[in-house]
């Protein structure tokens, strides 16, 4: 089995070169997933001068670990939404997450786009929440969606009051996207991989934006990395928190063509995908709150336990969920730094969006969503909410980690110590090769964990990754947390 997400192992992607020179754009993109991918693509057909900075490597952050679903029936998320914003912007909700779809499937029809685009079925369902369930087919029997019922799925296994749609798809999303950054390049826009943005300031109308070893100078700065890395002025942690889940794709003989969803945790959530020479059906279970449960052996194991039959690949993946469950979208303050981010694990069609909102920004152009999206929007009853649920997450992980740093799960090739009077953490490779990193994430002090399956150490904070040797791999934390004698 393969610890790799299938979307990943599939492709050859094209690679760029890192920045080596100060250069001036108009836009500056920063981070190469769905969000900063559809952004570029939007502003490419403009006289804007663009370029899209990776840290990393172009669509390898979450997007690379999605389940590929363009679907608006997202868990029982409409009568959230009425509960927290009202009626009418529960349905405008509804309306930009079809309108994302028909986006997305207007760029890959239009330009031909080869993404194992398929229309399939989106079923929503809940063994033991029926009445959740009626409360949502409903609102949306009001919403005007014309909705299905059924006892069972396609594929013949027996579920209580589930309702469907038939104007849904699935997709390869890297393939959707490699495409995406071709066309780009083709119109001129420049990508650059292994180059992190450090910081963005404001200099007389233009951002200085500092990366590792270069300038790039920007009249717009679209800040596409996921998880904010910036504390201030926007204070992500306090407004969202985070959500883990797992996912394993096995063989199967026959594809049903549809997707599933259910609505109380742990979410199950399923589809198929075919390539020319097999078809696979994709399981993602054991979602939760990513501060809660820090052993990852255990936790791919519960995913293991879901089914009996043997994983081609298994991964995990992690997405920010909102206080009050809408992406935030948009400008911040009165600046010209743009912002997509806060999908609550909706991102193929919110990322989309997002790529449309912010170019509609950036070229002055009308979007009936900015205010709905608008990241400075007023507080409701969901950012009171769920205000306590975001802190104490962080508070009790941050507790946690200092507490007890020698995890009962951990084996003999890790190891916790003061160097040099600074906590450090050692993991040993199969070489008996030492790796020594700080053991304190630079984003907010959190301790970190030593996940043994992936071999990164992770904050169960907020969710920031550094590999072996401390190099920061997914943040919000932007710095490596490499140990150094000195
Ligand atoms: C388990 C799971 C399943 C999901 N399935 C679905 C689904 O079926 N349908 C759906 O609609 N959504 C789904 N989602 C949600 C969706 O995958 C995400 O919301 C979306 O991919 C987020 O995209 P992004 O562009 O914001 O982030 P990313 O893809 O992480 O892109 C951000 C990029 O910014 C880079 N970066 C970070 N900091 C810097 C810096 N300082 N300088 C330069 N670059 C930087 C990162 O390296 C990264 O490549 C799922 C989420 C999860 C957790």
């Amino acid at each position: 089995m393969k610890n790799i997400s299938i979307w990943l192992d599939e492709l050859e992607k094209k690679s760029f070169k890192r920045l080596d020179k100060d250069i001036n754009v108009d836009v500056l993109v920063v981070g190469g997933g769905i969000t900063g991918i559809s952004t570029a693509y939007h502003l490419s057909t403009g006289d804007l001068k663009v370029c899209l900075v990776e840290k990393n490597k172009l669509m390898e952050g979450v997007t690379s670990r999605t389940t590929g679903k363009l679907t608006y029936l997202q868990e029982n998320i409409y009568s959230k939404l009425v509960n927290f914003h009202g009626k009418e912007k529960s349905k405008l909700y509804l309306e930009s997450q079809k309108e994302a779809i028909k986006l997305v499937k207007g760029i890959i029809d239009s330009n031909k786009i080869d993404c194992n685009l398929d229309k399939v079925s989106s079923y929503v369902f809940d063994y033991d929440d029926i009445e959740s369930v009626e409360e949502e087919i409903k609102l949306l029997n009001e919403f005007g969606v014309s909705l299905k019922l059924s006892n069972v799925f396609p594929n013949g296994e027996d579920i209580n009051n589930a309702y469907f749609v038939e104007d849904t798809y699935v997709f390869h999303p890297i393939k959707y996207l490699s495409k995406l950054v071709d066309i780009c390049s083709d119109r001129g826009i420049n990508f650059y991989e292994d180059t992190k943005v450090i910081s963005v300031d404001e200099d007389d109308g233009y951002y200085i934006c500092k990366t590792d070893n270069n300038i790039i100078k920007a009249k717009y700065v679209v800040i596409a990395v996921h998880y904010p890395y910036f504390l201030f002025p926007f204070l992500m942690p306090f407004k969202s928190y985070l959500e883990k889940s797992y996912i394993e794709a096995f063989k199967v003989t026959k594809n049903y063509r549809f997707s599933a969803i259910n609505i109380t945790k742990p979410i199950i959530s399923t589809r198929y995908y075919e390539n020319n020479d097999d078809i696979y059906q994709l399981v993602l279970t054991n979602s939760h709150n990513y501060c809660f449960k820090n052993d990852e052996e255990k936790n791919f194991e519960e995913l293991f336990n879901y089914n009996d039959q043997e994983a081609e690949y298994s991964w995990s993946n992690k997405d920010i969920m909102t206080n009050d469950l809408l992406p935030y979208i948009g400008r911040l303050n009165d600046s010209n730094v743009l912002i997509g981010t806060g999908y609550n694990t909706w991102g193929m069609t919110n990322g989309s969006l997002a790529g449309k909102i912010i170019s509609d920004i950036i070229l002055d152009r009308k979007n009936r969503y900015i205010d709905l999206f608008n990241p400075h929007r007023k507080l409701n009853l969901g950012s009171f909410l769920n205000f306590p649920v975001a802190l104490f997450s962080s508070a009790y992980s941050f507790l946690k980690t200092k507490v007890s740093k020698n995890k009962e799960w951990y084996s003999e090739r890790v190891r916790f110590e003061k160097r040099n009077g600074r906590d450090v953490g050692i993991y040993i490779d199969d070489d008996k090769q030492e790796h020594i990193v700080y053991n304190l994430c630079p984003h907010m002090k959190c301790s970190l964990i030593f996940n043994e399956i992936e071999k990164t150490w992770d904050c169960p904070c907020h969710g920031s990754r550094f590999d072996i040797d401390g190099k920061s791999i997914e943040g919000p934390s932007n710095y490596d947390i490499t140990y150094s004698e000195e």
